[in-house]
């Protein structure tokens, strides 16, 4: 970890990309046993919120260039992750929004979206959020199948994640969208199909699904190296996948994303702003930010993963958050291009504008990249209509592949 730097690296002054804000969450009342993502199994610090404020008051001393984090700059979305977010009581949540609304200009139309886990949120809860001014919620239902939800060791069980996608709805949200983790460990390709079409029938508009990787250093992990429970191997995980797709698109969730599904007009914008080259600003420990520099390159930075030197640092009177630590990395222009491709093709209806792509990084398209795109196009991988790029069927099956093959080429500098 690095301190803040001490240069203001400048930014772009062409076209401004679609802002949002991350907020990172990093409390939950247990951790599931597949779980590596950073957070604490406590309650939140009743100073989380003042904390995330103080942040946001002082984010000028944030690595990120003035313009980009200017006061009344306009924000297309703000997105509560974690961790549980869920766990904040509604006025914690107000707090955040309103904070984010003080600094920054939230129109009527951005989204504002809270995860939420079923064990964590009742009716009055998810009512009391609306409140709070969220307008869409991610429910962490992940499967409704006891037996699944037991070996992830989720909170919750199928009938409360049901009754909090009801909830939800009851709750006013129109926009709600639910997390499917397929290939769960013992597993069948049929067990799955049950699970996938349980979840199409909750009459949900969007479906995040993802294929599970059990982390080495995870409880779940351990569980697979004794034997106790059996992963599911590459080949049956992709047929789980193609059968998702299948399954989610008969029942009108079409695949928009690598991992994401949605009834026409309902795709997730906060995830939109990742592949389409939008700017973050990340807030809360664990949280990572993302900006285009005035060079062509980019600019990312991730605060460290410490609550307690967090809350030392935001939560202190006065703030003293140059005292906070984050890793920074900066991506040259070639660096940024490689990113905005393989970021973009995860698009799959829109895919990525390859002159744009350069233009944004303000370079031309080398020699090796290009030589790239066209084996990978004659391999069936990708579409090139024009100077528009999209994965084809089989790109998207291969799409971690197509990445490194397109990050292979990255020149120098
Ligand atoms: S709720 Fe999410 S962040 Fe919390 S332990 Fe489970 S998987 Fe991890």
């Amino acid at each position: 970890m690095s301190e803040t730097s001490p240069t203001t690296p400048e930014r772009s002054a062409a076209a401004e990309p679609d802002f949002g804000v991350y907020v990172h969450v990093p409390y939950c009342r247990r951790k599931c046993r597949y779980c590596d993502f950073y957070s604490l199994a406590q309650e939140p610090d009743p100073r989380f919120g003042a904390a995330i404020a103080a942040e946001l008051a002082h984010c000028e001393r944030t690595p990120a260039p003035d313009s980009a984090v200017r006061t009344g700059r306009a924000v297309v979305s703000i997105y509560l992750g974690g961790g549980t977010p869920s766990l904040l009581a509604p006025d914690t949540v107000g707090e955040i929004v309103g904070a984010v609304g003080h600094r920054f200009d939230v129109g009527s139309s951005a989204e504002v979206t809270v995860e939420v886990n079923p064990a964590t949120a009742d009716r009055a809860a998810l009512l009391a959020l609306r409140g709070a001014g969220a307008n869409r919620l991610s429910i962490g239902v992940q499967s409704l199948d006891d037996r699944w939800l037991a070996v992830l060791g989720r909170l919750h069980d199928a009938a409360q994640a049901i009754r909090s996608v009801q909830a939800a709805i009851a709750a006013g949200f129109d926009d709600v969208g639910v997390d499917l983790m397929l290939a769960v460990p013992g597993q069948t390709l049929a067990d799955s199909a049950r699970d996938v079409k349980a979840i199409a029938a909750l009459g949900v508009p969007h479906v995040s699904a993802y294929l599970l990787t059990v982390e080495p250093g995870t409880p779940l992990h351990a569980d697979v190296q004794a034997g106790r429970a059996v992963a599911v191997d590459d080949d049956l995980a992709a047929d789980m996948l193609e059968q998702a797709v299948e399954l989610l698109a008969a029942a009108g969730l079409a695949r928009y994303e690598i991992s994401n599904y949605a009834r026409p007009g309902t795709a997730a914008r906060h995830n939109r702003l990742y592949w389409s080259g939008g700017e973050v600003l990340g807030l809360g420990p664990g949280a990572h930010s993302h900006f285009r520099l005035a060079d062509g390159g980019g600019l990312r930075f991730a605060n460290a993963r410490d609550v307690a030197c967090y809350l030392r640092c935001f939560a202190a009177a006065p703030p003293r958050g140059d005292r906070f630590p984050r890793d920074e990395d900066l991506l040259s222009p070639a660096g940024y291009l490689c990113e905005r491709l393989y970021l973009g093709l995860r698009d799959l209806e829109r895919g990525v504008d390859l002159d744009a792509a350069a233009a944004a990084a303000g370079i031309e398209v080398w020699p090796a990249l290009e030589r790239c795109l066209a084996e990978l196009g004659d391999r069936g991988l990708l579409q090139r209509f024009g100077t528009q790029l999209r994965l084809s069927a089989d790109g998207a099956r291969l799409a971690d592949g197509v990445a490194a093959r397109i990050l292979a080429t990255r020149a120098p500098g």
